[in-house]
């Protein structure tokens, strides 16, 4: 939708948005009939009203913030993609446990010792939690931010990481898209 926003189309067919899916217009129509009614018949669906609509169904209508804990390579290359920011997600406090990193700055944000996260994460109200350390700190590190208040956790470490009821936890995991890639390709 934002595509076609940039475009500058102002109305959108079921059609055009489920083979820009893969999906199909009926299935279109019918999942965002489940939120309400957004179309306009013989018209579609007005772009910029259905970003906003879709913003505000998913909860990113409003701007998100994150504490990221592991300031290694992929916790530096998060902490500076600009694009998070622009889909109202912002990496709001940083932490590592090795002193060498502490009170460097990555992206604006000067890398915080562990002991200062709870108070961090409290203060500033963040509600995200980013894992990027390593498999075997990552338990600890989940519950030290859910401890903290947050309620979603994005765990970049190849474990599974348990967490209390009410808690959510999203996990990235290349390899697994790249095991898919290839048994496509293969
Ligand atoms: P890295 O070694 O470069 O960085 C890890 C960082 O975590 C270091 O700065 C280290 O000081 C810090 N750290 C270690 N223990 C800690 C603790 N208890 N508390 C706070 N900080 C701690 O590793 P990386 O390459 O950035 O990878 C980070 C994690 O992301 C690993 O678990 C790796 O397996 C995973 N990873 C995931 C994907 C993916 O697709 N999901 C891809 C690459 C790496």
């Amino acid at each position: 939708l934002e595509t076609y926003d940039r475009l500058q189309k102002l109305t959108v067919s079921s059609a055009v948005l489920g083979r820009a899916l893969a999906i199909t217009d009926a299935q279109v129509r019918k999942d965002l009939a489940y939120f309400g009614q957004f179309g306009y018949p013989g018209v579609g669906y007005r772009v910029s009203e259905l970003i906003v609509a879709i913003k505000r169904i998913l909860g990113t209508d409003k701007t998100w913030s994150a504490a990221l804990v592991g300031v290694g390579n992929m916790g530096r290359a998060l902490i500076q993609y600009r694009g998070f920011a622009r889909r109202g997600f912002r990496v709001a406090a940083a932490f590592d446990s090795d002193d060498a990193k502490i009170g460097e700055v990555v992206g604006h944000r000067k890398i915080q010792p562990l002991k200062e996260l709870e108070s961090t994460v409290r203060r500033r109200k963040i509600q995200l939690g980013i894992i990027t350390v390593p498999a075997e700190a990552a338990q600890e590190i989940a519950d030290k931010l859910v401890a903290a208040g947050v309620r979603g956790l994005l765990n970049f470490a190849p474990v599974q990481i348990d967490v209390r009821a009410g808690v959510s936890v999203v996990a990235v995991d290349l390899a697994i898209q790249l095991e898919q890639l290839c048994f496509q390709v293969g």
